[in-house]
């Protein structure tokens, strides 16, 4: 069975995910597009040389009787009213991030998909589908350094054109909030967020570069994540877990140790894109798959709104200068299996 797709969105992110299941994936096939921008949306089944129906809306798209699931990725603000048709419409749908711009909008997703009685919320936490962040959580699940004690991450980008204001932490640190709880299999319970001398190297004056947020989780965990957007040289992401018997770092992506000139040297990636295509690859096609077979097994609608509220609590944080508390309705039943 092919699973026919239709995405609502056709800018960046949502042409380079035409173009994976279309000239990379298997089991699916695109076969409706919407962007505000018709134009551009033709340009896209042009370039990509797709057999879709472009559409004026993207509730067209949704209500279409001929597309089984939908891909959104439009502008964030625009997800939640998607989301919601999507579900009304009994269709399983895979949302860029955010799912909501709010906690609250994301709090309404999870009623909606709930009353609906059925899962069929996945939302692009793309790390999660790593090799390097999976082998890491499989170090921890067999209890190789014991209970983890604290978590050193870093998120660096070289530059971060068009951030401004709370960005770092509401636009890139999601990733890691979300990644963070999925290796612990447990959840935050507070935040605090400092901010270190200011590079002069960002072009926007509202943005601070770069904080350093703290968290806690519920077993005690101390989790430090160094977010960094206009580092300059590269696009670096780590994360050490420190056990109670030894510590696991999250491994380094493959390149070529070069000797030369008295110098021992390693490339050091510069795209976030390059960085995690391979994850998107992975999480499209399980995604994919999961569908197919009627399942949603990737970050689910909870997983969304838990992290819209460690972010809120995150900016909060920043501006009040204290340890703010994050708290999180228990997990319903819904979303624990
Ligand atoms: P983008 O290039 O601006 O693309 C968004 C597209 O949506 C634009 O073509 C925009 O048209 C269109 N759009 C806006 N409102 C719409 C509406 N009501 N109906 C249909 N289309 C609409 O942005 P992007 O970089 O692709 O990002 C899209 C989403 O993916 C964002 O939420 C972003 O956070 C997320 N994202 C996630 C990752 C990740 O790491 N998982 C990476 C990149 C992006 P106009 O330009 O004409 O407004």
């Amino acid at each position: 069975m092919t699973l026919r797709i239709g995405v609502i969105g056709t800018g960046a992110i949502g042409r380079e995910h035409i173009h994976r299941i279309t000239h990379k994936l298997k089991g699916a096939q695109v076969v409706a597009v919407n962007d505000v921008n018709t134009e551009q949306a033709q340009g896209v089944v042009r370039a990509l040389d797709l057999e879709a129906k472009v559409y004026t809306t993207g509730a067209e798209v949704i209500q279409a009787a001929d597309v089984d699931a939908v891909i959104v990725t439009s502008w964030g603000p625009t997800h939640e009213e998607f989301v919601l048709a999507s579900i009304a419409a009994g269709k399983p749908v895979f949302c860029e991030k955010p799912l909501a711009v709010t906690a609250e909008g994301c709090r309404q997703i999870v009623e909606a998909e709930m009353a609906a009685g059925r899962k069929l919320v996945q939302v692009g936490f793309m790390r999660r589908f790593d090799y390097a962040y999976r082998q890491l959580k499989c170090v921890l699940e067999a209890d190789t350094i014991g209970a983890p004690l604290i978590l050193n991450c870093v998120h660096r980008n070289p530059e971060a054109p068009g951030f401004s204001g709370d960005m770092a932490l509401t636009d890139s640190c999601v990733h890691e909030f979300d990644v963070l709880r999925w290796l612990l299999a447990d959840d935050y319970i507070s935040a605090q967020v400092i901010q270190p001398r200011r590079t002069r190297l960002c072009d926007d004056d509202s943005l601070q570069d770069p904080h350093v947020i703290l968290l806690r989780t519920r077993q005690g965990v101390h989790i430090s994540i160094e977010s960094f957007v206009n580092c300059q040289y590269g696009y670096d992401i780590q994360c050490q877990v420190v056990g109670e018997t030894g510590t696991a770092n999250l491994p380094e992506p493959a390149s070529v140790p070069v000797r030369r000139e008295a110098k021992l040297s390693f490339d050091i990636l510069v795209s976030w894109k390059d960085r995690f295509i391979d994850a998107f690859d992975v999480e499209f096609q399980e995604w994919i798959d999961a569908t197919t077979r009627g399942e949603m097994t990737g970050p689910s609608a909870w997983d969304g709104y838990v992290v819209a509220m460690t972010s809120d609590a995150c900016v909060k944080a920043k501006h009040s200068g204290q340890i703010e508390p994050i708290e999180l309705p228990e997990c319903p039943d819904f979303y624990t299996n």
